[in-house]
């Protein structure tokens, strides 16, 4: 890729940047010290804007500086890190490897470190967990790594269910632990055959999705669980909190506690 490196900011350039169009720019990016202007080819500027550099960066540069800033994600007792950080997780954490970029759930974000975090406080040892809008499997592949017994990780979206098998088997996860495409309540767009994707009722739901959803989805999460199981609801807004609590209260869920990160908040509670 061709970068032309120019001082300045768009403000302190603005006279000249229509003349890096003319002169066949295909992209202007203010960042770092100045402005990167894209071109296609090495073509002669006018000189009002003939004091930068030239530099061709290759796309193998961006890959490395990518994997160079990702950094292995502690969530309690679990790291998440990708295929080439496996020896950088400490000693006595439990290690979760994850192809970053190809399914949202790479731990990099609150709400799944929160969720990671909230699975590792409970004890699973033996327990069927409940994963709502796995994405790439991360919180079924914690939840079976932490001991549950069996996991099944269900996502509308069917692009997410191949990433998520792939992940749990790099995880040596290949015994215990389903990804199907499927959600909860045909309502809210279940598949027909969702009743017997469910199975017996589970001891444990954890779902990193939306609060408006876990509004709507509130009555399946009891429908779904034992009496007593832990709900780890996560993906919502500090704005939002309020509507998932009085879903919760008119489900019936009680003992709620909510923890926060940023403008992120998960919720547990127990019905
Ligand atoms: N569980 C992962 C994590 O914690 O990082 C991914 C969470 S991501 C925020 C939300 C996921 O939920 C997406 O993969 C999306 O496709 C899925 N999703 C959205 N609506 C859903 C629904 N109604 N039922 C099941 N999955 C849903």
């Amino acid at each position: 890729m061709l970068v032309y490196l120019l001082p300045g900011t768009f403000d302190t350039r603005e006279a000249h940047l229509d003349l890096l169009w003319e002169a066949g720019a295909t992209g202007l990016e203010e960042r770092g010290p100045g402005i990167r202007v894209y071109f296609d080819e090495r073509v002669t500027l006018p000189a009002e804007v003939a004091d930068g550099e030239w530099h061709e960066e290759t796309e193998q540069d961006w890959q490395a500086e990518f994997k160079k800033n990702l950094r292995p994600v502690q969530a309690g007792r679990v790291t998440i890190v990708a295929p080439w950080q496996r020896d950088e997780v400490p000693a006595g954490q439990i290690p979760l490897v994850i192809e970053p970029g190809m399914a949202f759930g790479t731990g990099h974000h609150a709400t799944t470190r929160m969720a990671v975090e909230a699975l590792g406080d409970l004890d699973l040892g033996g327990k069927r967990v409940l994963d709502v809008g796995t994405g790439s499997g991360v919180l079924a592949m914690a939840a079976a790594k932490l001991g549950a017994a069996y996991t099944l990780g269900v996502d509308i979206d069917p692009i997410t269910i191949p990433i998520a098998r792939d992940n749990a088997r790099d995880n040596g996860l290949t015994s215990g632990i389903r990804f199907e495409e499927g959600t909860l309540g045909l309502a809210n767009g279940g598949l027909d055959d969702d009743a017997e994707l469910f199975g017996e009722a589970y001891d444990v739901l954890v779902a990193n999705l939306y609060a408006e959803l876990h509004d709507l989805l509130a009555g399946e999460y009891a429908a779904v669980t034992v009496p007593g199981a832990p709900l780890v609801l996560t993906g919502i807004l500090t704005s939002k909190l309020e509507l998932v609590q009085a879903a919760l209260a008119r489900e019936g869920f009680e003992d709620v506690q909510v923890r926060t990160d940023g403008e992120w908040v998960l919720v547990t509670a127990r019905r």
